[in-house]
């Protein structure tokens, strides 16, 4: 009897054992199932279980599914965002309560070429500019204005932009703010307007002087010109005139420079052959008498043949040169125009054996109002544009324009025009 009793209870503690194995089993591959957010595949030996045990598991496969739905709508969701902030042509970046880096747009790095693999960097890091983390602290304090121009840092030069801010709840649903910001890039307007306020005081010094030499002229002549000796009064005269006629050319210059930027330059073109303008050039300096006992020579490669091109805008750009070769130039001094084909262009050269220009001063001497020696510029009679001139109207034809010259040894201005057909 105890036997039998004994038998019973070992084989119910088997059983016992066994479905405890079974209900581990179940529990482990319900477990491995919800971390693998996979929907649980209710096994055979789990049968016996139960119907709690069954909705249980429906439960946990119901939740898996959503927050894998979640995910999903999530993930595309953040694709869609950074598509859409990848297609702006603004810069956007939004940085985390402690300034590090958790998104930023293509365009951004349009801007900062150098801002690649920035996620999770600290914003300043990639944004140098002390001003724009005043302008993060001012927004998570709320006294940011709503647009900002910053400068940034890039390399050695610097970058302009309109900066807006906003903050944002995070994603993440905690209680700090992320900051959203906008860079639009107004650097190329900036230098814009750098050039043109250079340009205004350029102009009003160059006006300044020749006027308050005529007004100074005019005012001692209107005063005395009762006993003024008839010389001074010639003198005076003569003075005002030449300040008139330098007024006179740098309007016409700046006119002229003022076209030639114009939406519209207006290059009239014709086939025209190329050696004839030349010659005709030359002709004309030679017996100008600015040309002293200077000579002008001229050597045109018969191969130049015709181009197409304004014929009255290359013969300025030959006279400016010209003009600036006799200026510059000693008496005696020797002159050369020359011409010759080269692969699919022709190269005109305007040499002299002058003083040269210091290799300090070549780079910008086209430059707007660039003079070496600014009182010889002035004392001859130049505008300091004639080169700037030049350069536009060889530009306009699709051509460079450049220079070689050695100090003592003479100058020699080169430009180029491509050999195209008429259209
Ligand atoms: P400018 O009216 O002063 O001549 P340009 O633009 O024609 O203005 O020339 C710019 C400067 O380049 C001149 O002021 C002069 O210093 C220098 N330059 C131009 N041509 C020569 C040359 N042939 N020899 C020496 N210096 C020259």
């Amino acid at each position: 009897m105890t036997g039998l009793l004994a038998a019973g209870l070992a084989l119910a503690l088997l059983v016992a054992v066994f479905k405890l194995r079974q209900h581990r089993r179940a529990l482990r591959g319900l477990e491995q199932s919800i971390t693998e957010r996979q929907p649980y595949l209710r096994e055979e030996a789990a049968d016996h279980l139960g119907a709690d045990w069954d909705r249980l598991c429906e439960a946990a496969s119901a939740l898996t599914g959503e927050v894998n739905r979640l995910q999903q709508f999530r993930t595309s969701q953040l694709a869609q965002l950074e598509a859409t902030l990848g297609s702006l042509q603004e810069a956007v970046l939004i940085v985390d309560h402690t300034n590090h880096i958790l998104l930023a747009n293509r365009a951004l790095q349009g801007i900062f070429p150098s801002a690649t693999d920035i996620m999770g960097s600290r914003v300043e890091l990639v944004l140098q500019s002390r001003e724009f983390l005043d302008y993060v602290e001012a927004l998570r304090a709320g006294r940011a204005v709503p647009r900002q121009t910053i400068e940034f840092a890039k390399g050695s030069d610097s970058v302009w932009a309109e900066v807006t801010g906003s903050l944002i709840p995070p994603l993440d649903g905690q209680d700090y703010q992320w900051a959203l910001f906008v860079l639009h890039d107004i650097s190329h307007q900036r230098k814009l307007e750098a050039v043109r306020r250079d340009f205004v005081a350029n102009v009003s010094h160059e006006l300044r002087t020749p006027l308050s030499v005529i007004k100074g002229y005019i005012e001692t002549l209107v005063d005395g010109h009762h006993d003024m000796p008839a010389g001074d009064r010639e003198r005076f005269l003569r003075t005002i005139q030449r300040h008139t006629e330098r007024l006179n050319s740098l309007l016409e210059d700046l006119l002229t420079l003022s076209r030639l930027e114009s939406v519209n330059p207006g290059l009239q073109r014709e086939t025209v052959p190329f050696a004839k303008i030349i010659a005709e050039v030359a002709e004309d300096y030679r017996t100008r008498p600015a040309a002293g006992d200077r000579r002008v020579d001229c050597t045109v490669d018969p191969a130049t043949g015709s181009l197409w091109i304004d014929a009255s805008k290359i013969t300025q750009v030959l006279e400016n040169l010209l003009d600036n070769a006799l200026k510059y130039t000693p008496k005696g001094a020797v002159i050369t125009v020359s011409a010759e084909p080269r692969a699919g262009e022709v190269v005109v050269c305007v040499r002299d054996n002058g003083p040269g220009i210091p290799p300090e001063d070549q780079p910008h001497i086209f430059e707007r109002f660039y003079r070496v020696d600014k009182g010889r510029s002035r004392e001859k009679g130049g505008t300091g544009l004639g080169l700037s001139i030049v350069k536009h109207i060889v530009q306009l034809h699709g051509g460079r324009v450049w220079v070689e010259s050695q100090l003592g040894q003479g100058t020699a201005f080169y430009f180029s025009l491509p050999r195209r057909e008429a259209k």
